[in-house]
């Protein structure tokens, strides 16, 4: 263990997300990872046997020969990043705020309690503030919901310029999405799944609570309009999204770019590890944004967006593209603990 870095526990970390947090995280000059915890099936045996290590590059020798625990507070890292699955993330983060832990989680569960902040760190860093009034002798943070993180960084921009009033987004989300093994490959194979469970529900509310104004201890949610409809298609990773806005304010084209291609905020100018140097990249040709080519681009943490073009129905449409277990989920996450860290939580 390196004295000089932080040391952090992975809850969830033989899954999907979990996995790539152990990725971005070999490497990371702030951050450790020493201790990994999942499900009591996988809990006790070396990580190299519980996990079906899906990454593209090969298992660090130093995560394969740890011993996986169980999820129980009684891990020494005092921070906990979670990709736990939904269905018992709630109570085992309440679990481990509780006794003292800062829980950054991928999970749905915390998102919309009124003293959780749901963060992107360009986007509403002062949000972070509401721990302070947790109940919680540690505290929760939230990641938003991965195709949600995407469109909130491409509306920033144009909120803050021009004022969104209302916004219609169809999504093309990759598999790597559902988890692993995720869906049959059969379902999914040569076919598109109009259909994702609570998924459009996250897409149309999340957005209002972290465009919102923090007041005192509470968000006021932004007032904007939002239509979601998602699909699941044949993509490993990166999720694709047609937009469409409507404006508060006239504006152009090239205004819109301007905005896109200059928008920076507080990750950038404290130079954070994991931030994207251009949180957004605007591509001039027609047949961009696409998976396979942009989804790495900035190491998998910018919203790519192309196809900008007035709208007879809306203001404006476009096309959108970020990657949904990086910017999505863990680089999401590993970016609110860098914040945290840079602004004293820890
Ligand atoms: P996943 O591949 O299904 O992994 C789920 C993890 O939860 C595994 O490590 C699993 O451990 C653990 N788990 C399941 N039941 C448990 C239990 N009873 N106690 C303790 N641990 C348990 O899912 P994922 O795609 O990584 O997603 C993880 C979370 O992030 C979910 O809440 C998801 O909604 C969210 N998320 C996912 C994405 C994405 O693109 N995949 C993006 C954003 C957010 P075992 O292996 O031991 O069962």
């Amino acid at each position: 263990m390196n004295k000089q870095k932080i040391p952090v526990a992975i809850l969830g970390a033989t899954g999907s997300v979990g996995q790539r947090f152990l990725e971005m995280l070999i490497n990371h000059p702030w951050f450790e990872v020493v201790e990994l915890a999942a499900s009591d099936k996988s809990a006790g045996k070396k990580y190299s046997e519980a996990t079906n290590w899906i990454m593209q590059t090969p298992l660090p020798e130093k995560y394969a020969n740890m011993i996986v625990k169980k999820c129980e507070p009684n891990l020494s890292a005092k921070i906990a990043f979670s990709g736990l699955d939904a269905s018992v993330a709630g109570e085992i983060e309440s679990a481990f705020a509780s006794s003292g832990y800062y829980v950054i989680s991928n999970a749905r569960n915390h998102r919309f309690d009124d003293d959780v902040p749901l963060i992107i760190p360009e986007v509403n860093p002062d949000h972070l503030q509401l721990i302070r009034s947790q109940k919680y002798k540690g505290g929760i943070v939230t990641n938003p919901n991965c195709s949600t993180i995407g469109l909130v960084l491409a509306l920033k921009p144009l909120n803050d310029n021009f004022g969104i009033e209302a916004v219609n987004v169809v999504t093309m989300q990759a598999v790597s999405g559902a988890g692993y093994p995720g869906l049959p490959s059969l379902d999914i194979i040569d076919n598109v799944i109009p259909y994702i469970s609570g998924e459009e529900k996250k897409m149309e509310t999340e957005p209002l609570k972290i465009l919102g104004k923090l007041n005192s201890n509470k968000i006021d949610f932004a007032d904007i309009k939002i239509s979601a409809q998602c699909n699941r298609v044949a993509v490993i990773d990166g999720h694709t999204e047609c937009v469409q806005v409507k404006l508060k304010t006239k504006t152009t084209i090239e205004e819109i770019k301007k905005v896109w291609k200059e928008f920076r905020s507080i990750p950038q100018e404290l130079d954070l590890p994991t931030a994207p140097k251009n949180p957004i990249v605007y591509f001039e040709e027609e047949k961009y944004p696409q998976p396979k080519i942009q989804r790495n681009i900035e190491k998998g943490m910018a919203t790519s967006i192309g196809r900008l073009r007035e709208c007879p129905l809306f203001d404006f449409k476009f096309v959108i593209l970020s990657h949904n277990t990086i910017r999505g989920a863990a680089g999401g996450t590993i970016l609110i603990a860098e914040l945290m860290k840079s602004e004293g939580y820890f």
